[in-house]
């Protein structure tokens, strides 16, 4: 059986931990490896090396920092068929979707390569007579980033090419369920010329987790997972004097407006809802169905629903690939049960779907309920699967209201063609990424990431100008070069002169 080690001073680390857990294959059921559970030990030990190679690493110049970007940048491309490979092994999603998820990563370290432009601050001559002040960025020390299992390569490369570009050191805590991606991306930093210790990996837990928050070392931490987690992270980071940002859970609503192309509208909820198997963060798993449309549009979704092509991520013909492991199947499954109890009405019922020569893979088909009422937990909660729930709306002002209400705040899309409600629907909903006509409306690397309310704890999103704000601090400089003229001391607040 393989064993899946940690990534250290730029080369594999097996760290004194006994503990270990187990890494599945979600199409068949198999094990495919064992990873490693580091121990609190082995996390302060990557955390020392990324202390060692910090000052060598910010006295960088930003150039070369950028240019080591553009090489791993050229090995990820080149690498791009065996990693989306290793995604589809370890997650289960389809070939296509995990290549696309790995672009979408490679976006930011193509973002990051234009880092010295980024970091070239602002000057002010003569802020007073003879007196110049201009500020600057500076890398942080060392960071760490806790990543969840849905997206393997994509977010943890939402954090750690804009941390290592801006010159700070890196420790990684990918999902114990998916880490192998991780590793591979880490030995491809080696090869593009980082020198070892910038970045490094540890596999585990929550004691592996507790070990990154505890350590005085560390000076901020980005978080992606789920939100009682990211509220955990968001609380002892601050108990810890650590910047912070964590990004939570999701129930995304789709907005469906009776004057919208609904073609267009089944479509984009068909790939934003059963896309992944549901188990993204911007996963649509709310309809609302607006006026008179509900019963057209379940109509139309139900079809496509009952029509939706499940099998092997690595099969081309596969829609829709397996969730991630055994518990989360049942825990997806027991959510369509709650529903039924809760008197929702279960149109499409994808709990009983079996593959011929893959009984032991973690496979469930697509669900659609109706009726769904704001008091259902299937409503309120996240359920991280392919179930999506329809619920109807008079009126535009009540679906903008059912928004505004939920808990969680990362993204929604409307589906108009009227001008003035999508407009209107942009400007008051309070969710942090908006779509209209767009199902999954992601920002591009160059704009940044991130939800609102129960969704995001922390000031700065992701990546984009949000990542260099997150991970550089601001430094302010005055400086004046007297000649000849020599001042009295002042005992005033300076001013202007
Ligand atoms: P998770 O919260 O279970 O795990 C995320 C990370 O936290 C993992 O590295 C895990 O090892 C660690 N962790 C788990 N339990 C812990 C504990 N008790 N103490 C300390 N650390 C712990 O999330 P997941 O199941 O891997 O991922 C799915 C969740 O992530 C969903 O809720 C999804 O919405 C969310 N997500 C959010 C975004 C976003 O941008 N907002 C993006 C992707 C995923």
């Amino acid at each position: 059986m393989k064993t899946i080690e940690h990534f250290v001073v730029g080369k594999s680390f097996s760290g004194d931990s006994k503990r270990t857990g187990k890494v599945f294959n979600p199409a068949t059921g198999e094990q495919s490896a064992e990873v490693k559970l580091a121990s609190t030990k082995d996390v302060n030990l990557a955390i020392e090396s990324a202390k060692k190679a910090f000052e060598p690493w910010a006295n960088t110049p930003p150039l070369q920092r950028a240019r080591v970007m553009f090489k791993f940048k050229e090995l990820i491309e080149k690498n791009s068929d065996e990693l989306t490979k290793i995604i589809v092994s370890e997650h289960g999603k389809v070939y296509e979707d995990a290549k696309g998820s790995l672009t979408r990563g490679l976006e930011v370290v193509e973002y990051a390569c234009g880092i010295p432009q980024m970091l070239k601050g602002e000057f002010t001559e003569n802020v007073g007579t003879n007196v110049d002040s201009w500020s600057i960025r500076q890398p942080l020390g060392v960071c760490a980033g806790i990543t969840p299992f849905n997206f393997p390569a994509m977010v943890p490369m939402w954090m750690f090419p804009m941390a290592i570009a801006c010159g700070n050191t890196f420790v990684l805590k990918p999902s114990e369920k998916d880490p192998s991606c991780s590793m591979r991306l880490a030995e491809l930093l080696k090869d593009a010329g980082l020198p070892d210790g910038v970045f490094n990996v540890v596999n585990g837990d929550k004691e592996a987790v507790d070990a990154l928050i505890n350590n005085k070392d560390v000076a901020a931490i980005s978080f992606v997972g789920s939100t009682p987690i990211a509220k955990y992270i968001y609380e002892n980071c601050a108990k810890n004097e650590k910047r912070v940002q964590a990004l939570g859970g999701a129930k995304n609503h789709c907005v469906v407006m009776p004057d919208c192309d609904l073609d267009q509208a089944v479509n984009g909820l068909m790939g934003a809802a059963y896309g992944s198997a549901g188990e993204r963060c911007m996963a649509q798993s709310v309809a609302v169905a607006v006026g008179g449309i509900g019963d057209k549009l379940v109509n139309s979704l139900a079809k496509k629903v009952e029509a939706l092509k499940v099998g092997p991520g690595m099969d081309k013909q596969s829609e829709m690939g397996p969730l991630v492991t055994k518990d989360h199947l049942a825990k997806v499954k027991s959510y369509v049960d709650i529903g039924v109890k809760e008197g929702a009405k279960l149109i499409v019922d994808g709990r009983n779907f079996k593959l011929q020569g893959y009984e032991n893979g973690y496979y469930i088909g697509g669900c659609l309920f109706d009726h769904v009422k704001k008091d259902m937990r299937i409503y309120k909660e996240e359920i991280f699967g392919p179930v999506l729930s329809v619920i109807r709306a008079k009126n535009f002002n009540e679906a903008l209201q059912l928004v505004n209400d939920h808990e969680f705040g990362n993204g929604v899309s409307i589906f108009t063609r009227d001008g003035d409600s999508g407009r209107t629907f942009s400007n008051k909903a309070q969710i942090g990424m908006i779509g209209i006509n767009i199902p999954i409306p992601v920002p591009m690397a160059f704009h940044s990431f991130g939800g609102w309310k129960r969704s995001l704890f922390g000031d700065q999103h992701m990546h984009g100008p949000e990542g260099v704000r997150f991970y550089t601090k601001l430094k302010t400089i005055t400086s004046r070069w007297p000649s000849g003229l020599r001042s009295d001391p002042e005992f005033v607040m300076p001013t202007m002169k």
